[in-house]
């Protein structure tokens, strides 16, 4: 069994901007983050990000815009040689069609750690909403509630 950290991905990731991020030149990399990835890493924990994009349920973005900034993101973690073992979002959004899948529900969450046989006691999520940390201690995992875009180096101190 493996240890994982997941994280939320706007507002951790990168730059939350108070409304929905999809386009490459809107996607800014919090300053802190490379070097968190690389401690995680390196203490042998896969990295899992965690997200809600209901953008698109909304119709306000698609799911290619999403994956093409993941793709942006896991061109920064290669030079840096970080390796993303996945990213899980949810594109549901609840006026539009409820799910199981939208965070506070934590059905990307089990996936994963099912997916990838995670022991969830030893894992961590980090997340700038309060969703976030429901999401991960509905599954016993330990949830890290940070500032919105805020990489305090404290957290480095957890592992
Ligand atoms: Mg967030
Ligand atoms: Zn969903």
């Amino acid at each position: 069994m493996t240890k994982a950290l997941f994280l939320d991905r706007d507002g951790v990731i990168n730059f939350e901007r108070g409304e929905y991020t999809y386009r490459s030149e809107d996607f800014i990399l919090n300053i802190g983050i490379i070097d968190l990835l690389l401690h995680f890493q390196s203490a042998g924990y896969l990295i899992i990000i965690i997200s809600n994009q209901g953008g698109i349920s909304k119709g306000i973005y698609k799911k290619e815009d999403v994956e093409n900034l993941h793709q942006v993101f896991i061109n920064e973690c290669n030079k840096n040689k970080i390796k993303i073992t996945d990213f899980l979002y949810c594109p549901h959004y609840p006026d539009v069609e409820n799910c199981l899948c939208r965070k506070p529900k934590s059905l990307m969450l089990e996936k994963a750690i099912a997916k990838y046989d995670i022991n969830t006691t030893e894992s961590l999520m980090i997340g700038d909403s309060q969703r976030d940390v429901e999401c991960a201690e509905s599954v016993g995992v330990k949830g890290i509630l940070i500032k919105s875009n805020i990489i305090d180096s404290n957290i480095l101190n957890l592992k």
